[in-house]
């Protein structure tokens, strides 16, 4: 297989250089190497250690300012009663307000929310939007609920974290798991349950709402746009342009479904897909469209059966073949997009990879034993604080369309978004040259520099 034509990122430098260990130990965290929080956390003292941001700052940045648990009853159809778990962590608000999705998975973990609401941190700095970092979530598997019971659930969260989220202070907004719905029914408790003074105001406290209740167009597209606004952006510039590419997807959700649609609105030819029903493959291309049309029916890309022609699913000729887990992560192609759940890629994984480009949709993919592989391969990673942040542009659009009372058309969205992203993949990319490093620390190395400006101007209270 023909490898990106750029250095391996393994021979610079400043590559996974820096030991976090004394952080650390100075905060007595432990060292557990497949702890996902720590994992993260290590990444970004990486690489505020190469860009020698202060002490201080590193130790603020290595723990989150608040971290909520809240446990909750809520009474089930059959007219039991269960207890929920959920999470509301706030990692930093030095850039604005705590913005970040609220998850609903049976295995959401404080430690896995702490990581995801520091990723927070990071994105909206690199994007430059006025946001810090927070996340939320909640154990419970919403697949198992009813319509009735999501709703409760959702109401009895929001009721437990309403006194300290709010429309400037703290912005949930759609994860894994969660959806435009869950996102009114949000909206719809907190203005009921906030104080008189801000009920007018209220419906802000969450983005990814329905267009009808205040949500922004081009939202629900947003991630996955934003990612193929980046590879557009680099991609070329490597020698590979966007018309023939050939791309697989793990996760054919939100994020994978529209890069497999927009990916292949530009001419690429997606080649391979997989989610948690199966996986599939098409040697001419997958209509990206149709297999989320069948998605959307089904639950899953599994039965997208060559040439089954069915009622509003698949026609003769544009489907693809059922493959194994092993046979599509091994698919030859030019990109690889991550875009399903945490940690997927391990290094037994990474190791059967066979692509250029890897460019994360999913939120923290790649175990450090799986990038590790990728870079001793010569995988270009275009890191998830950069190709994921498409959707918390778009929720920060939402927001000050909210504000001011406006409604943007899809052109004006799609524009400052490609703007956001287009920037972003820039300022990635100058780090990676002025510091020598792989893209995944230049891009933790752009987002913490604006960090520590804007520390150094406000100072440290009192
Ligand atoms: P989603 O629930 O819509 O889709 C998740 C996909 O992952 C589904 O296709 C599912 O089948 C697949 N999947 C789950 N378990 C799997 C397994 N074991 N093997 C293969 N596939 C599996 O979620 P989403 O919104 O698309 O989010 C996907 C990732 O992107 C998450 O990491 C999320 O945090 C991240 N992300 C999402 C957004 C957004 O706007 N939706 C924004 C930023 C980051």
């Amino acid at each position: 297989m023909a490898k990106a034509t750029i250095a391996a990122p393994t021979d610079t430098p400043n590559t996974k250089s820096y030991r976090s260990g004394h952080v650390f130990d100075e905060l007595g965290m432990a060292h557990d190497p497949n702890n996902l929080y720590l994992q993260t956390i290590d990444a970004v003292l990486t690489a505020a250690e190469v860009l020698e941001l202060p002490h201080h700052l590193q130790l603020i940045l290595a723990q989150p300012k608040n971290e909520v648990m809240a446990h909750f009853p809520v009474k089930m159809n059959d007219g039991s009663y269960k207890l929920f778990k959920g999470y509301r962590v706030q990692h930093n608000n030095a850039l604005g307000p705590y913005k970040g999705g609220i998850r609903f998975h049976p295995e959401v973990s404080l430690d896995d929310v702490k990581a995801l609401s520091a990723l927070m941190t990071m994105k909206c700095s690199l994007v430059r939007v006025p946001f810090g970092g927070g996340k939320g979530g909640v154990k419970c598997d919403p697949r198992a609920l009813d319509r009735d019971e999501l709703m409760r659930v959702t109401r009895r969260f929001v009721s437990a974290i309403a006194s300290i989220i709010g429309p400037d202070h703290d912005i949930p907004a759609p994860d894994v798991g969660t959806n435009s719905q869950v996102m009114a029914w949000f909206a719809d408790t907190y203005q009921n349950i906030a104080g008189a003074n801000m009920r007018h105001d209220s419906l802000r406290v969450v983005t990814g709402k329905p267009i009808e209740m205040g949500g922004s167009v081009g939202r629900e597209k947003a991630t996955g746009q934003g990612l193929v606004d980046v590879v557009a952006e680099m991609l070329p510039a490597f020698g590979t342009p966007l018309e023939g590419m050939r791309v697989s997807v793990l996760g054919y959700g939100n994020v994978g479904s529209w890069v497999g649609r927009l990916l292949a609105e530009r001419g690429a030819i997606i080649v391979a897909v997989m989610d948690h029903t199966g996986a599939i493959h098409n040697e001419k291309g997958i209509d990206a469209q149709m297999l989320a049309e069948h998605c959307a029916e089904t639950g899953g890309v599994a039965g997208f059966g060559k040439g089954v022609a069915t009622n509003g699913g698949v026609k003769a000729g544009v489907g693809a073949d059922a493959i194994s887990e092993e046979e599509f992560y091994r698919t030859t192609v030019d990109l690889f997009v991550p875009a399903a759940l945490e940690q997927m890629i391990d290094e037994e994984k990474a190791g059967w990879l066979d692509c250029k480009y890897y460019a994360e949709g999913a939120n923290a993919p790649t175990t450090p034993a799986g990038e590790r592989v990728l870079m001793k391969n010569g995988v270009e990673i275009l890191p998830a604080i950069l190709c994921n942040a498409g959707g918390v542009t778009v929720s920060y659009f939402e927001w000050v369309q909210n504000k001011s009372n406006v409604t943007w058309d899809i052109e004006t969205v799609d524009r400052e978004l490609n703007k956001h992203m287009v920037l972003a993949a820039r300022r990635t990319q100058l780090a990676k040259h002025r510091y020598e490093c792989d893209m995944r620390t230049a891009a933790y190395i752009a987002a913490l520099d604006q960090i520590g400006k804007v520390y150094a101007m406000r100072g440290i209270f009192p």
